[in-house]
């Protein structure tokens, strides 16, 4: 979908929002729970009294597992996954069609990520939402994902069906990405060989000429260093960038 001009911004705007990283700096400590998610209905003027309004915060901290009690307390009262409910609840208010969640889970307790994580499969079904899921956690990402995209530098590496990345990931960067994944079942564990990438990520103030990865890939050539690989679609759905993609595989 293109977004071209601000009619088309308002009315994206209407239908996209936004789940942050960080719970604590995302919510204002000086507004209540129910304000806090009513935000986004008072912006876009979505209810006709202030019952309706009330009405409606109470059906949105309902989907996140938060009760009325709720409502006039403020945000730091609330424990990180708590806040991250409100915050999610918040992103819900507009009826989305489409939710970026930027690393939603990554500030949380280990404990608490795969509740909030379950949280977002379980919205997912009932709303009928698209989310642009951005982690770095593996397990997270499969265990979301339909499909995975994979960048290195801010630029795109490798994307197709969520399987079919993790069972044969073609780009060299992703290969060494899946290679760390733990597996469970040490048999297989100890036949997986773990591909480790040397060398640091180069500032993408300064970037590498050519591929953005070449500075760390054992199968880098000239070629490589003189031209951005092209992203390519190699099989249908699955797309990747590199110049020796047939070679290394
Ligand atoms: S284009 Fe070259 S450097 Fe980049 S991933 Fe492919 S082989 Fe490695």
């Amino acid at each position: 979908m293109e977004v071209k001009g601000k009619a088309a911004l308002k009315e994206f705007r209407k239908k996209a929002t936004m789940v942050f990283q960080d719970p604590y700096s995302s919510l204002n400590p000086r507004m209540t729970v129910a304000d806090i998610i009513a935000e986004p209905l008072d912006v876009h003027k979505l209810y006709a009294t202030k019952e309706e309004r009330r009405e409606r915060v109470l059906e949105l901290m309902s989907y996140v597992g938060l009760n009325s009690e709720h409502a006039n307390r403020y945000a730091h009262e609330f424990s990180g996954g708590q806040r991250q409910r409100i915050g999610i609840a918040r992103s819900l208010a507009i009826n989305p069609e489409f939710i970026v969640c930027d690393e939603p889970v990554s500030a949380l307790d280990v404990s608490i990520q795969a509740q909030v994580i379950n949280m977002f499969d379980e919205l997912q079904d009932k709303l009928g939402l698209t989310y642009l899921f951005i982690a770095h956690d593996l397990l997270v990402v499969r265990h979301i994902s339909d499909r995975i995209a994979v960048m290195y530098l801010g630029k795109m590496m490798e994307m197709g069906p969520a399987e079919e990345i993790y069972s044969h990931p073609l780009h060299p960067y992703s290969q060494s990405l899946i290679s760390a994944v733990p597996i469970p079942d040490p048999v297989i564990a100890r036949e997986n060989k773990r591909i480790v990438l040397t060398g640091d990520i180069p500032s993408p103030l300064n970037a590498p000429s050519g591929c953005p990865f070449r500075t760390r890939c054992i199968h880098a050539t000239e070629q490589c260093a003189e031209s951005m690989p092209e992203f390519k679609e190699v099989a249908p759905n699955h797309f990747v960038a590199c110049h020796r993609v047939s070679e290394v595989n």
